[in-house]
């Protein structure tokens, strides 16, 4: 028999829900339904400087009033660091992250320095271990990233790594896709301020869930080709992906948290109904 099927909706408690979140939202919960599945509700708030109860709050009210249902209690990542750490230890241990003592503005300098004009993303190296030994004795702040190099080197290349891919990427991408994770980089697995980063905690959180599709928007289409190479790296199972297109306002722009006028609070209190939300949506 076949994993039942479960999604999930994964907002960060940062700002209110717009039409974007409703529609993503929406899309998943009909999956969910339409597959006699699941839709789970995952709140990322790792970044604690960013993340407020009040707008998780809001989130709850905001789905329930487009008349999504999910099952309690919500998995918050901010109460599951460990497993986060866990994974980062196992991969420190297989040699797979480096540390980097980098600021943003370094990274930025290192990659428009790069030979043959800038590179795309950044990789780098370990520091040689004296000089990384005294900067650890100097207290000084450093993130965790993944290399590249070191990845490839332990799978013997990415050509084996794919995913299904349901819906579209930005470009159209769909059916079985060949995983290019150098796409993002050596992408930061643990930030210096926060401990973990978004693509460490979405594949472990996937995979504990048993999140069998993801479906979210195709802006995060990229980050499928970075988690499928950390699905291997740490023999996690793949979900399948349904990339959705973004939806756009009457200006052609899509939706973001700072149109506070375009936000589902707003929209409600100016009457209108989930139903006409529903119909404008296309759904
Ligand atoms: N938390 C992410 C966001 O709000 C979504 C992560 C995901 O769906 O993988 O954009």
């Amino acid at each position: 028999m076949s994993a039942p099927f479960v999604t999930r909706f994964a907002p960060s408690p940062t700002g209110l829900l717009h039409r974007g979140h409703a529609y993503s939202a929406l899309l998943a919960y009909e999956a969910a339904q339409a597959a006699g599945g699941t839709l789970l509700l995952r709140i990322e708030d790792i970044d604690a400087t960013r993340a407020r109860s009040e707008f998780e709050a809001a989130i709850s009210e905001d789905l329930a009033w487009l008349g999504i249902t999910w099952p309690e209690p919500v998995r918050r990542q901010s109460e599951h660091l460990d497993d986060y750490e866990a994974a980062l230890s196992r991969l420190a241990a297989d040699g797979l992250v480096y540390r980097c003592f980098r600021t943003r503005k370094e990274v930025a300098q290192a990659m428009a320095s790069a030979p043959h004009g800038a590179m795309d993303t950044f990789r780098s190296a370990p520091l040689p271990a004296g000089e990384e030994a005294e900067r650890l004795a100097r207290g000084e702040a450093f993130a965790w990233r993944l290399s590249l190099d070191a990845a490839h080197v332990r799978l013997g290349g990415f050509e084996d790594l794919s995913f299904l891919e349901e819906g579209q990427g930005p470009n159209g991408e769909s059916g079985l896709i060949g995983a290019r994770p150098e796409l993002g980089g050596d992408v930061v697995l643990a930030r210096k301020d926060v401990g973990v980063a978004y693509h460490l905690a979405v594949v472990i959180d996937d995979a504990l869930q048993g999140v069998t599709h993801v479906i979210r928007g195709c802006d995060l289409f990229e980050a499928a080709h970075v988690q499928r190479l950390l699905q291997a790296l740490l023999a996690l199972p793949t979900p399948v992906y349904r990339h959705h297109r973004l939806l756009a306002g009457p200006d052609g722009k899509r939706y973001a948290k700072r149109d506070r006028a375009e936000t589902l609070q707003a929209l409600r209190v100016a009457g209108l109904t989930p139903e006409q939300l529903r119909q404008e949506m296309g759904l």
